[in-house]
């Protein structure tokens, strides 16, 4: 059976093709700047790579020419034989603990909850309505980022505000990043040979966004993101927590209104805005090499936030047996990894540099001694799109 995994943005449309049970990936690809002038397409299988610069108007379009291009290049012969496609929706709210096959009814609660996503859940919605008319024989499934965290309790996801910002607005954490999390914790479990059920894992999702997560048998009980994805630990761009009272203090300060000081929290604070120079962790690697006090500054306050919540997360679980890093620096920096591995030694953690010094590769990067098993798990959101909407069709 052949199913696609879709990721939508506001101008970009990541997709997969794979063929399941199998998981045998066929097409992988992208499309970049959809509305602009000029538009990228990139699709590689069978060992070949194709790039294009092709205008494209709008979702549909490029959703059109992908389908096109999949019978041209002969990858599938008719499109009946894709029945299902599986899509990335950031924000389920409350009304979605878990995948569901898309109807009326779901996407109007997708609609409903897309105030807490502006910028994500309509370009999510872009996506479904292209698919839905491109194929409408397939089953269209949405997966969500915010349903793995659905398993918090109330003490973990009200926040201590007027209870009625919760009753009203839904004003809560919900948590993202939920696949990823999901696909590391369950890979984690079969790693260490144990039932998902009888295993606690911290996962450290560290990308240009970044989250934590504690996974206890196979649930979701914190995590650190929030109502938004600004919570939590510092980031690429966005400050994580702070004190709520800054807001106000710098609306004064720089006359400034809270939408423009909120962007700023967004947009030039982590990484960006401590170190003057970039989000991107290895641009603030050269820069530490050549001297930067910022830069490291930078990377050790965001290390130190990872320590001090994986802390907090293993005793808040009752011990962990995995400690888990992925994503872009999770999966890439061994230096972050073994700063936080080293935060973290009165736990009885210990790091083994040399099987540390490895890249985007499944590895166990803990010493033989250390009180907790840690590895380095390459995500992979994408597959467990297919296998929810494998489950589903
Ligand atoms: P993501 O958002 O998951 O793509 O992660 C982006 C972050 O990963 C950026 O801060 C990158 O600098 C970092 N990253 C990606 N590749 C490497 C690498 N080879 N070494 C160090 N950091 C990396």
């Amino acid at each position: 059976m052949k199913l696609m995994s879709v990721n939508a943005g506001s101008s970009s449309l990541k997709f997969k093709l794979y063929n399941m049970p199998s998981e045998e990936v066929i097409c992988v690809g992208i499309f970049e700047r959809i509305g602009q002038s000029i538009g990228k397409f990139e699709i590689e299988y069978d060992g070949k790579e194709i790039e294009r610069d092709v205008e494209f108007k709008d979702h549909s379009v490029a959703v059109s020419y992908l389908l096109d291009s999949l019978i041209d290049e002969g990858i599938v012969k008719s499109l009946e034989e894709i029945t299902g496609v599986g899509h990335r929706v950031v924000h389920g709210g409350e009304k979605f603990s878990a995948s569901i096959k898309i109807d009326d009814k779901v996407i109007a609660a997708i609609e409903e909850v897309s105030e807490l996503a502006p910028l994500h859940n309509p370009a999510n919605l872009v996506g479904i309505h292209a698919f839905s008319k491109a194929l409408p024989h397939a089953s269209q499934v949405a997966i969500f980022d915010t349903a793995f965290h659905q398993t918090m309790s109330p003490e973990t996801y009200i926040y201590a505000v007027p209870y009625e910002w919760y009753q009203k607005y839904g004003v809560r954490k919900y948590g993202f990043h939920g696949t990823s999390h999901k696909y590391v914790s369950l890979k984690a479990a079969e790693l260490e040979g144990k039932n998902p059920n009888d295993i606690n894992v911290i996962v450290c999702h560290l990308g240009n966004g970044a989250s934590i997560c504690a996974v206890k048998g196979g649930k979701s009980i914190n995590t650190t993101m929030g109502l938004t994805p600004l919570a939590g630990i510092p980031m690429g761009t966005r400050s994580g927590n702070i004190d709520p009272a800054i807001i106000e203090f710098i609306t004064t300060k720089e006359n400034k209104s809270v939408k423009e000081v909120t962007d700023l929290l967004n947009k030039k604070s982590g990484f960006l805005g401590v170190s003057g120079i970039s989000s991107d962790n290895r641009d603030l690697e050269d820069a530490v090499a050549k001297g930067s006090v910022r830069a490291q500054l930078a990377m050790d306050i965001q290390d130190k936030k990872i320590a001090d919540i994986v802390a907090s997360y293993f005793v808040y679980m009752g011990g962990c047996d995995v400690l888990a890093f992925t994503a872009g620096l999770g999966e890439n920096s061994d230096r972050m990894r073994a700063s936080i591995c080293n935060r973290l030694s009165a736990l009885g953690v210990k790091v083994d540099l040399e099987r540390n010094n490895i890249r985007r590769k499944t590895t166990l990067i803990s010493a033989d001694d250390s009180n907790i098993a840690v590895y380095l798990i390459p995500t992979d959101e994408e597959i467990m799109l297919a296998r929810d909407t494998f489950e589903l069709v």
